[in-house]
């Protein structure tokens, strides 16, 4: 088959083309002022470790970025807490709205922040009925555990109540509700999952990655992009938090022993498209990460026992490839109005 290059990969991140990509989707982030939204982004997106968001100021004006060196296209915009994401011009920014999250601080009182999240929820949704709304229940790092649940079932009731009495119960169908923290890996997780309900071809992604899994005996798979540490897609069984972080791990040591002992001469980064590797731990399991491309992992994690047979994990990992190659490529002709007569063949390599 003709193969695609590693870059075309990401050129074809969400199978957008030249127009779609200018109008690529925007993640908007509202909530109260100090509720954690300029931190939330400059943790996942720009690399700032969590103490340091402490001697950040807080941002009065509204802030716009577009998701850089990354398999992620699209743009962030956070309004500041003061400012009605309303007030302004901005039909047209909630128009190509994917996803609007609201960031509710967990450890103040947050009864105005609920109403408030109601009103712009119930705003949004008479723009865009499209737009996916995402709470996040933050800093719930210096909340007792039952307390985190209690949180969360408290604000959908009062949430339910309030978009009832203006008649958009059906809003509630397209809320999610994630308890979040930049002090651990909640927040990545968190943003994952409301990047996923972006990229059209996650069902794809998630058939691949299960076939992968039965004919490789990997317990768990993870589709990353490698510089936010987001899962644009896992296979279909549950994640389990500590399998997710030792994954991250597993990229954080990666990345840095390629930048300590594998630094060419010319300066560029030794880690690339063509990196691979494996930790054993102690556990009887062995971690595995692959590059596809430039910004995309498949990291997964299998029993030793099942690490044996490295060239049938290799050979699967190859047709696991192509597949990706093909999803994006029958993505592109769909887009460009080419045929596209093998497509029919997406997800089924054995
Ligand atoms: P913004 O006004 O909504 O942009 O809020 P900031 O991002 O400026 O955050 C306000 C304060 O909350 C800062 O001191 C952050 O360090 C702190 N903060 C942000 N996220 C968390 C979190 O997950 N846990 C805790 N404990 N503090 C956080």
């Amino acid at each position: 088959m003709s193969s695609y290059g590693d870059d075309e990969i990401d050129d074809y991140a969400y199978g957008l083309d030249e127009a779609e990509r200018a109008a690529r989707p925007i993640v908007i982030l509202t909530g109260l002022k100090r509720s954690g939204k300029t931190s939330i982004r400059k943790v996942v997106f720009q690399k700032m470790s969590p103490n340091e968001t402490l001697f950040e100021e807080s941002t009065a004006r509204v802030t716009q970025d577009t998701v850089r060196s990354s398999f992620i296209n699209f743009e962030t915009v956070e309004f500041p807490g003061q400012l009605s994401p309303f007030d302004a011009n901005t039909e047209d920014m909630f128009r190509r709205c994917g996803a609007l999250l609201f960031i509710i601080d967990a450890q103040d009182d947050y009864t105005e922040a609920q109403k408030t999240m109601a009103q712009y929820f119930a705003q949004a949704y008479q723009i865009n009925q499209n737009i996916k709304f995402e709470v996040f229940i933050h800093k719930v790092d210096g909340l007792p555990e039952e307390s985190k649940l209690d949180t969360n079932f408290e604000l959908f009731h009062k949430m339910k109540e309030d978009l009832s009495e203006q008649g958009l119960d059906k809003i509630m169908n397209t809320v999610s509700f994630h308890l979040t923290s930049i002090y651990d890996h909640s927040i990545f997780e968190a943003f994952s999952k409301v990047v996923q309900k972006l990229i059209k071809q996650l069902p794809t992604l998630e058939r691949l990655l299960d076939i992968f899994n039965q004919s490789s005996n990997v317990e768990k798979s993870f589709l990353f992009d490698v510089v936010s540490k987001i899962y644009i897609a896992t296979d279909s069984s549950p994640v389990e938090m500590a399998t997710y972080e030792l994954c991250c791990d597993m990229i954080d040591v990666t990345i840095d022993i390629s930048a300590i002992y594998g630094s060419k001469n010319d300066g560029t980064s030794a880690f690339d498209e063509k990196s691979y590797a494996e930790i054993r731990l102690q556990t009887e399991q062995v971690l595995v990460l692959r590059q596809l491309s430039k910004h995309l992992a498949l990291v997964c994690i299998l029993r030793s026992e099942n690490y044996e047979k490295k060239g049938l994990i290799e050979h699967n990992f190859n047709i696991f490839k192509m597949g990706i190659e093909k999803v994006f490529r029958v993505r592109k002709q769909m887009n460009s109005g080419i045929p596209h007569s093998n497509s029919s063949q997406v997800g089924s390599y054995q």
